[in-house]
């Protein structure tokens, strides 16, 4: 690194925020490894600002040297978004010291935090509130609510709450030459012009630093009742969503579906955990009724919802958990499918998006297709139901070997799974980004036209293409 950028980085934020490889003893691989190990690169320094001021500083320092910045929340990305290339020239610029909440205003029910604020942390602050935030995922207790709005991320309440889109009124955002946009309204009406904070959320770091926001709260529920049916098809489950939109309204918070073989794993690799009737069904259900009454009211709607599935044949077998350990019990299930996948062997991925009426038919065509194309090949499909979002994850073979099987395979099944989601109007990517991981993908299967405009965006805000670049879009 020039001595200039090094000492401009130090002036910017004190030297002993200021990591890099010439200082023998610092260790910078946890800044450099993605979180599913996926890549490893190599970084220029990685740099921690306090204060919004200092990310500024820190970005028109890099932009004097010509030197890009990949933005860094609680690195638990799943698309190699967050972690520099190979080359060693990017610099990361870490938010996790920034992780205030700056205040909370429980008349306009807004919260205002800065990007490195710990999702589970800002949860926190809403519940001493007696508020809800309700963005929910598995990596809350590390993911930051910076990356949050830089992925757009959904998680498990969006068919109720929305995603982190949803959920954001306003934005302070460090722009690629250094300046800082104060956009920290708590304004849920604003028509005065175009919406830059739409421009940002989502953009994965690409067009700017997003260093605070400005968040919606809601009421929290008098009770949460979790529920697990069986199902005999995914037509069903489909049924029983339509059921449960008619019986819950609101109330419906949470509606997972999940595979037979996504539990069996569960089942194998977590032997503690008891999957409910894994063995008897094709599918599990996971559903979640927040009622604004009373425990009793959820309860009495809960089982006018199930009577009728089971009387209607969408659920074959259905139990309600009688307490919050048994509720969270069954979460936890949910939760535990992706480290079992792990500990099965390495899979292939997919995060997509298909309307839900034409789920099932996807799912058939498309499972019937690649045990074609890859007898023996196992399908680990479970996700956000509710949403339309499938975690359409390919295992290999029982006797086959994992990496020999992502190094053979991957290509040829990311066509097939991507092409069919194109055929049944879905989205390669529903939830997780783009990153480096899909951005040779998006040309592929994005409008032409819409691919054009985001190009005109990117070199309109980032001229110098140094935020984040490789992401989302290719050279
Ligand atoms: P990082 O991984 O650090 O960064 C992600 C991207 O955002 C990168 O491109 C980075 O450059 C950019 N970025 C980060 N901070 C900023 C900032 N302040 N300004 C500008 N750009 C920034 N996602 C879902 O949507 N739903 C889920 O249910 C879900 N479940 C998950 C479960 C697990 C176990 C894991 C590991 C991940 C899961 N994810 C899920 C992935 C999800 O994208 C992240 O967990 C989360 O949204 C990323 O936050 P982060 O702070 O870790 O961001
Ligand atoms: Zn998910």
């Amino acid at each position: 690194m020039s001595a200039d950028l090094l000492a401009a980085l130090r002036a910017a934020v004190g030297t002993g925020q200021v990591l890099t490889h010439e200082d023998p003893t610092a260790d910078l691989s946890a800044w450099e490894r993605d979180w599913r190990g996926r890549a490893h690169g190599r970084a220029l320094a990685v740099v921690r600002p306090g204060r919004t001021e200092e990310v500024a500083a820190v970005v028109r320092a890099c932009a004097a040297g010509g030197v890009s910045l990949v933005p860094q929340g609680g690195n638990t990305g799943l698309v190699v978004g967050s972690v520099p290339d190979g080359s060693g020239s990017q610099v990361v610029l870490s938010l996790s010291r920034m992780n205030r909440v700056r205040s909370l205003d429980t008349a306009n029910l807004t919260v205002t935090v800065e990007a490195g604020c710990v999702l589970q942390q800002l949860q926190q602050a809403a519940e001493q509130a007696s508020l809800l935030f309700p963005l929910s995922l598995a990596a809350e207790g590390s993911c930051t609510i910076g990356g949050n709005l830089a992925t757009n991320a959904g998680g498990t309440q969006v068919l109720r709450y929305g995603n982190a889109r949803d959920l954001c009124l306003g934005l302070e955002v460090v722009t690629a030459q250094g300046e800082v946009w104060q956009g920290l309204s708590g304004l849920r009406k604003d028509n005065t012009g175009y919406d830059l904070r739409d421009l940002f959320i989502g953009s994965e770091g690409t067009l700017g630093v997003i260093t605070a926001a400005t968040l919606k709260l809601y009421p929290r529920p008098a009770a949460r009742l979790t529920a697990w049916a069986a199902v005999p098809s995914l037509d069903a489950a489909v049924q029983l969503l339509g059921l449960a939109h008619q019986h819950l309204g609101a109330g419906l918070t949470g509606f997972e579906v999940m595979g037979q073989f996504a539990l069996e794993l569960v089942a194998r690799h977590m032997p503690q955990l008891r999957v409910p009737f894994w063995q008897s069904a094709p599918y599990g259900v996971l559903l979640e009724n927040s009622d604004s009454e009373s425990e009793t009211h959820a309860r009495l709607r809960f089982e006018g919802l199930l009577e009728a599935a089971l009387m209607q044949g969408c659920v074959t077998d259905a139990v309600v958990a009688e307490s919050l350990s048994q509720a969270q019990q069954l979460w936890h299930i949910r939760e535990s499918i992706p480290l079992a996948q792990a500990q099965e062997g390495l899979n292939i991925k997919h995060d997509i998006s298909i309307p839900v009426s034409r789920i099932p038919a996807f799912c058939a065509e498309t499972d019937a297709l690649l045990q074609r194309e890859i007898p023996g090949v196992r399908l680990v499909n479970f996700g956000h139901l509710g949403d339309g979002n499938l975690h359409y994850n390919v295992q290999a073979p029982a006797e086959a070997d994992g990496s020999a099987f992502l190094q053979t395979e991957e290509e040829r099944v990311n066509k097939l799974v991507f092409d069919a989601v194109a055929k049944y109007d879905g989205s390669i990517s529903a939830e997780h980004g783009i990153g480096s991981l899909k951005a040779g993908k998006l040309p592929l299967y994005k409008d032409p036209v819409a691919l054009g405009l985001m190009r005109a965006i990117k070199q309109a805000l980032d001229p110098k293409n140094t935020m984040n670049p490789g992401r989302v879009l290719t050279p």
